[in-house]
């Protein structure tokens, strides 16, 4: 049987969004966040991180920088006896400055491409699973891949739903990550 999943957009999503995250020192997470998580693991879904990190492409940080910063949340979060299963991101842009990554590649978001990794490596099923994010691209990650999308306030979020996309409308748009995480349990009963 696949699994559940919600996908989890990382700057204003699960942390403060504060631009380009170069330095670990620099991740706050929302004072919801390990409770929202907290719940997501009690009911058994997996939890995927998904963010798009072009300041690798653009030189800006390493990809040792987002690692660092990967575990830093990690021991945030275990210490408050949550857990993400997976933290996947891409490290590209098109325009990007360093060469290896200046690539129009399949896992930017909007495109599928990290989701996709998550149904090989852990047997998610995207028709079960749920986008959170900030961002109008979260929700048509979600489109593609045939799961719920639900835009939050937080980071962008606001400015995001005042300004619609045409043909694009999100599940359900909410305060922050625990009411999502709240909307989320809701539906699925
Ligand atoms: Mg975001
Ligand atoms: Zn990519």
């Amino acid at each position: 049987m696949s699994a559940r999943a919600v996908f989890l957009d990382r700057d204003g999503t699960l942390i403060e969004e504060v631009g380009y995250l170069d330095r670990k020192e620099r991740v706050e997470l929302y004072p919801w966040t390990i409770d929202a998580l907290r719940a997501l693991n009690r009911a058994n879904f997996h939890t995927v991180m998904v963010t798009n990190q072009s300041g690798v492409a653009r030189g800006f940080f390493s990809e040792a920088v987002v690692d660092d910063v990967h575990a830093h949340i990690a021991a945030l979060l275990e210490s408050g006896g949550a857990r993400l299963d997976a933290y996947y991101y891409c490290p590209h842009h098109p325009d990007g400055k360093i060469t290896q990554y200046a690539v129009r590649c399949d896992c930017r978001k909007p495109a599928r491409g990290l989701v996709d990794r998550a149904v090989r490596e852990l047997g998610i099923d995207p028709a079960q699973s749920f986008v959170v994010g900030d961002r109008w691209l979260d929700v048509e990650l979600a489109r593609a891949v045939g799961a719920r999308g639900i835009l939050v306030r937080t980071g962008y979020g606001l400015t995001e739903e005042m300004r619609p996309r045409e043909s694009l409308a999100a599940d359900a748009v909410v305060d922050n990550l625990i009411a999502a995480v709240s909307w989320i349990l809701g539906s699925v009963g």
